[in-house]
């Protein structure tokens, strides 16, 4: 049984990272999505609601498993039993980055392999940032995240 995880802020999901999901779903038995609680980003969502969005939007997968973690992906990684971690390269922007980061998760974890996938090209510059800041502006997003975000972002305004 082989097992990724595809660790993340989701903070929204969108469909750019249901799409690095679902080519992960394809290539491996058991993908677990799994919510980086990263308090020190002050995320717009909560925890649970991260966890919500992603599970109502997985819930045709039925090799996806959503779960969270707190602290190192490498520790939790080896806690679910995966062989590798996911991650989504959009453009070249996001290299520098992924780079370092998978190299140092392997020198913590050499067992441990970072797969990179990429979206197709129509969400390459769409990340939950844009999305955060397209909802605050009540401009149009609905085509880079599934109903249960709209409806979440939509109920975050109505709060302010
Ligand atoms: P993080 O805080 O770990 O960057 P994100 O939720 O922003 O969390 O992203 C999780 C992973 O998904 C990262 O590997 C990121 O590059 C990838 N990702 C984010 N948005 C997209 C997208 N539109 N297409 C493909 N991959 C994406």
């Amino acid at each position: 049984m082989k097992k990724v995880i595809y660790p993340g802020t989701f903070d929204p999901v969108t469909n750019g990272h249901i799409d690095i999901v679902e080519r992960a779903s394809t290539l491996f038995d058991e993908v677990i999505v799994t919510v980086a609680k990263n308090p020190s980003k002050k995320p717009l969502f909560t925890v649970d609601e991260r966890l919500e969005m992603l599970h109502e939007s997985m819930k045709n997968k039925p090799n996806v498993i959503i779960d969270s973690f707190d602290g190192l992906v490498v520790e939790h990684a080896k806690e679910v039993g995966a062989i590798g971690i996911i991650r989504g390269l959009r453009a070249i922007s996001d290299f520098e980055y992924e780079f370092q980061m998978a190299l140092m998760n392997r020198k913590l974890s050499d067992e441990l392999t970072t797969i990179f996938l990429m979206p197709h090209e129509k969400y390459t510059y769409l990340n939950s940032t844009i999305i955060r800041n397209l909802a605050q502006f009540e401009a149009e997003y609905s085509d880079f995240v599934p109903p249960i975000v709209i409806q979440k972002l939509k109920e975050k305004s109505a709060k302010k």
